[in-house]
């Protein structure tokens, strides 16, 4: 790990905001995640409150309207880029997000008890990639998912990416099915009205949600919770576009992340410490359609 990635990490040691797994800013006791899972199950990993709504929000809508048991958990705990803000003001702003995800999601149909975070620093989720494959493959064996939600490993903001790829390699391990969302990235921002995957990102097609005028509203609502973001509040999109998760060559996996190159040589590293033959990367295809896309 790069000299700088090292310092911060033992800056948050040192100052108790990140102390794996007891003492770290926004993590809940996961006790959510434990319960006994009902029926059909989702898992969705999100790697902020609001991304989740940002690029699957109808999708959870309308699978909670199925009744599908849904769960969500947040890998980073979002107390923004500063590390030197006061420990208690980070407290705050994780709590701050995670009632904001609680709002924003109950407009979709999700309660509250059904919401975690795994409270690992915003921006920093790659200081911590062993403890969230393991908090991961925890989440993944407790809740047993049907499948799992995730960022689109798109190139957009670097903990999306991380979350994505931790996500990716550990339901591999586990057969369980990955459906990917587009956020942003280098050929669709945010505020765009269209949004889809990088052009040359990933072999498989892509599958488009069209919001009907009730759903838009919906959306917005929910995004308006979000008022600690207000660049997440602005909603132009009138659709959602998922692809299912393929099996890809592991180098292609870490090629298809962003971030500086201290960032993508700690994702290398880590590939190569946790995969013995890491090439390719199987992934389970879905049996039969199951989401709910007209
Ligand atoms: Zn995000």
């Amino acid at each position: 790990m790069h000299w700088k990635d090292l310092s911060l990490k033992y800056i948050d040691y040192l100052r108790g905001a990140c102390r794996y797994p007891f003492l770290m800013v926004g993590r809940t006791p996961l006790k959510n995640l434990s319960r006994e899972p009902l029926g059909f199950r989702v898992l969705v990993v999100a790697a902020h409150p609001d991304d989740e709504t940002l690029g699957a929000g109808v999708l959870l809508h309308r699978l909670r309207h199925l009744g599908v048991d849904v769960r969500v958990v947040f890998t980073t705990n979002g107390r923004g880029l500063d590390w030197k803000t006061p420990v208690r003001q980070q407290h705050a702003t994780a709590i701050c997000r995670l009632r904001e995800a609680q709002s924003a999601l109950g407009t979709l149909g999700l309660s509250p008890d059904v919401i975690d975070g795994l409270g690992f620093p915003d921006r920093g989720l790659h200081r911590y990639l062993s403890c969230a494959w393991k908090d991961i493959s925890d989440c993944l064996a407790s809740v047993s998912p049907h499948f799992v939600v995730t960022h689109g490993l798109e190139g957009g903001h670097r903990d999306h990416d991380v979350t994505s790829l931790i996500v990716q390699l550990v339901a591999a391990a586990q057969e369980v099915p990955v459906l990917e969302w587009a956020e942003y990235n280098r050929d669709f921002s945010l505020t765009d009205p269209m949004v889809g995957f990088p052009r040359n990102g990933g072999a498989s097609s892509p599958l488009t949600l069209t919001m009907t005028e009730e759903e838009w509203q919906l959306k917005a609502t929910a995004l308006k919770a979000y008022q600690s973001q207000p660049e997440s509040r602005h909603i132009g999109r009138r659709q959602e576009v998922f692809r299912w998760a393929q099996s890809r060559d592991a180098v292609e996996m870490l090629d298809a992340c962003g971030g500086e190159p201290r960032v993508l040589k700690t994702l290398q590293q880590f590939g190569k410490s946790k995969l013995r033959n890491p090439y390719p990367v199987r992934q389970i295809e879905p049996p039969g359609n199951l989401l709910p896309l007209p």
